[in-house]
């Protein structure tokens, strides 16, 4: 199956500001492709630049795309480690970039198959997807605000944006704790903020919250003294940044570094080494979550077909588009229902966007 043309528009969702300890984020930089082949199937793909996380922005990604579109015109849609590997042999990182075609790919292939892209993946049933949803950084008392109200909606997760400063974070938490009670789980995310002293100071400050993890507690060129941390602190670690593909997994796991993974599609390039990374982390008993950046429904489907086909997708953290998208211009595609992500039936991914919306967006065509 030829690979014949390739969409790829700028993709940008306005958004109400969000902020995390290295920046704030005031509209989704997300790209869309959509790979034509010559047997009348489509696939679609979507990756969310997060430029303070992986180095590239939304004229990264479509500068990069279309070099990719370009690599891979007229080659063999079904062949995807071999596609995946020019990417990779064209260019090294740009991984964002890479993963909106890998899971184009993966749709594409699934749609042959005629299966819905978790069975594709050897996943059976689907499952539960609770999602946890996430409060920015801001003062604590409007982050202790913004918990509540999350929780009067009907949430049990709340996934906390901390490490922008150590009293702050250790105060938002004390007044958090103390509008949502202890019944509600929280997820700390430091992203990178803290030296390995405040880490601790936090950590340990916090020791009697019902915290289920912490993650990426340092920048990752402290990782050496993440195994350190892991047996000072009472709350587990989640490597999210010092994991982008599964030779670090390797490295952090042989180091005895954390307790668990996060795994983003941005980081891991998509969903090819997504699983290399779930599989070594599966032999090593740490469980993984299914993360994002912020991405529509599109990419968010995607996500939820993953974290469905393996056992070791644990944790999901998938409220990508309820951080406070404006706009939604999904067809199809996975639905909230109480704060779980719910599945279509549809085959391959089963999620595309309007093409009215589409029309309004840059793009080209290679
Ligand atoms: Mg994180």
């Amino acid at each position: 199956m030829t690979i014949t043309k390739t969409e790829i528009y700028k993709y940008s969702i306005p958004m109400v500001p969000f902020t995390i300890a290295t920046g704030t984020m005031h509209y989704a930089q997300n790209i869309f492709i959509r790979i034509y082949t010559d047997e009348d199937l489509t696939g679609v793909g979507e990756c969310s630049a997060f430029p303070m996380i992986t180095g590239e922005t939304q004229a990264t990604c479509f500068a990069m795309a279309k070099d990719f579109a370009l690599l891979w015109k007229d080659k063999d849609a079904l062949a995807i480690e071999v596609r995946m590997d020019e990417l990779h042999a064209f260019a090294v990182h740009n991984n964002t970039a890479k993963s909106a075609f890998d899971m184009a790919l993966h749709d594409i292939n699934a749609q042959h198959a005629a299966l819905p892209l978790y069975k594709f993946l050897g996943g059976t049933n689907k499952k539960q997807l609770l999602t946890d949803v996430t409060v920015g950084i801001n003062k604590p008392a409007q982050m202790a605000a913004a918990a509540k109200r999350f929780v009067e909606q009907g949430v049990s997760i709340l996934k906390i944006k901390l490490g922008k400063n150590v009293q702050h974070d250790i105060n938002a938490i004390n007044l958090i704790a103390g509008k949502v009670g202890d019944t509600i789980k929280l997820r700390v995310d430091a992203n990178q903020g803290w030296s390995y002293d405040e880490a601790v100071h936090v950590l340990t400050a916090l020791k009697d919250f019902n915290i289920e993890f912490c993650e990426q507690p340092m920048r990752s060129y402290n990782d050496h003294l993440l195994p350190m941390l892991k047996q000072t602190s009472p709350v587990k670690i989640m490597a999210d940044e010092s994991v982008f593909d599964h030779h670090d997994a390797v490295r952090l796991i042989e180091a005895d570094a954390c307790d668990y993974v996060n795994i983003k599609f941005a980081k891991s390039g998509g969903i090819l080494e997504a699983k290399k990374i779930n599989i070594v982390c599966e032999k090593a008993n740490i469980k993984c979550m299914m993360g994002g950046m912020l991405e529509s429904r599109v990419a968010l489907t995607a996500f939820a077909h993953f974290a469905t086909a393996f056992d070791n997708i644990y944790f999901y953290d998938m409220d990508t588009c309820m951080l406070g998208h404006k706009i939604d211009s999904v067809i199809g595609g996975v639905r909230y229902n109480n704060f779980c992500v719910e599945l279509p039936d549809a085959i391959g991914i089963g999620a595309d966007i309007d093409e009215t919306f589409l029309n309004t967006l840059e793009k080209v065509v290679i």
